[in-house]
């Protein structure tokens, strides 16, 4: 769940959620009402941050038809983005990458994964999720691990 994904830089959390494409999975309310009661009937199923609504849990009304759309939503592209150091991290095709920088700037695996993401989604990105300047700089980075 998203509300338990950390930075795995800075260990920042909650993770903010872009999503770019989503599809939606129909849910049974009688289950979602389960899960509540399991959870503690406190109402919501994310326990500290929904990335549907983009809010720490505490702001929220409790209400069981925003955990439906909740988990009616199953994003599988978008960006996760650490409020604390602002890096980012693709979710690609369902799957969120939360690769450390050591892995994401050594490993051409990593990076050919994230070029490939760019190349499809960065008109996406919303302006100020991603500053020009933490992109690039990232970018930088690759290049200059690339060619050393
Ligand atoms: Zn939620
Ligand atoms: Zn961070």
């Amino acid at each position: 769940m998203l509300d338990i994904l950390a930075c795995p830089e800075c260990r920042g959390h909650p993770l903010k959620l872009y999503a770019f494409v989503e599809v939606e999975i129909k849910v049974d309310g009688r289950a979602v009402r389960g899960l509540i009661d399991q959870y503690g009937g406190r109402g919501l199923i994310c326990s500290f941050y929904c990335g549907y609504k983009r809010s720490l849990v505490g702001g929220l009304d409790e209400s069981i038809d925003l955990c439906i759309a909740c988990l009616s939503r199953d994003v599988r592209y978008g960006i996760l983005q650490c409020g604390r150091c602002g890096r980012w991290f693709p979710i690609i095709a369902g799957v969120p990458i939360m690769y450390p920088d050591y892995i994401r700037l050594r490993s051409r695996r990593a990076q050919a994964l994230e070029r490939v993401f760019l190349k499809r989604f960065r008109e996406r990105i919303p302006y100020g999720a991603i500053d020009g300047e933490s992109m690039d700089r990232l970018e930088k980075r690759k290049e200059d691990s690339v060619e050393r």
